[in-house]
């Protein structure tokens, strides 16, 4: 280990934003290693099944001022898990980034600063994980955020619209221009359930979901690092 400012790495790469109502932008990331779920389809195990690489603000911070890209997601495994990764967005936002952060929705986003867009999962009964919800950073969320469920079944579907409308997140008639709410994404798990399938539910609950299709799967099949 080198300093006590450091971050297990598990990569920093440049690639097409591929999960958010950012999709399709040219972005850094940075994904850090470990993570304290074990979600049925989860697509990055080599996150937590390798320590990844110690490196310091410093030197992530380096690897960001390369490019001119303005763009950058801190993702993971689950990056709250390392008390340092809010010094990291704190530099990150100093250096004029937009900073998105991707999380599992376990953890509290208290530290989270302000100016970071959140990208938080609740995470539904076919993940394996959905008792790990944390309830209270649905009130940290505002209209820059955005929740994201990733359904494998019809069952998912139903449990998120539930969610939502229970959690009053959901209100049929919401206008994206007005919204006070966060932007409520839903994507199918590759291989589990078909997007289309998952589109004729949404048109006919009418509800203001925002279908989202996994770009970089789409893009590179079977490719799990770096895109
Ligand atoms: S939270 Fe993400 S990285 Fe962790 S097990 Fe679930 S899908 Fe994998």
């Amino acid at each position: 280990m080198k300093t006590n400012d450091g971050l297990r790495v598990s990569e920093l790469f440049y690639s097409i934003q591929g999960e958010s109502s950012y999709a399709g932008y040219p972005c850094l990331f940075i994904r850090l290693a470990g993570c304290n779920l074990r979600c049925t389809y989860c697509d990055a195990t080599y996150t937590y099944g390798e320590d990844g690489r110690q490196m310091t603000i410093a030197e992530i911070v380096d690897f960001v001022q390369e490019s001119p890209v303005g763009l950058v997601e801190i993702t993971g495994g689950e990056p709250l898990l390392q008390e340092n990764v809010h010094a990291l967005m704190e530099a990150l936002i100093a250096d004029g980034r937009t900073v998105l952060l991707e999380t599992n929705g376990s953890i509290g986003l208290d530290k989270v600063p302000d100016a970071v867009v959140i990208i938080m999962d609740i995470k539904c009964p076919g993940s394996g994980m959905a008792d790990m919800n944390h309830p209270a950073n649905l009130e940290r969320l505002n209209n820059k955020d955005e929740l994201k469920f990733v359904l494998r079944s019809q069952q998912d579907y139903l449990w998120a619209v539930e969610f939502l409308q229970k959690n009053k997140l959901c209100p049929a008639a919401s206008a994206t221009a007005t919204r006070k709410h966060p932007r409520i994404l839903f994507s199918a798990v590759t291989d589990d359930l078909d997007p289309a399938e998952l589109a004729s539910w949404i048109l006919a609950d009418h509800l203001p979901i925002q279908l989202q299709l996994q770009l970089h799967t789409l893009l590179w099949p079977g490719q799990n690092r770096g895109v």
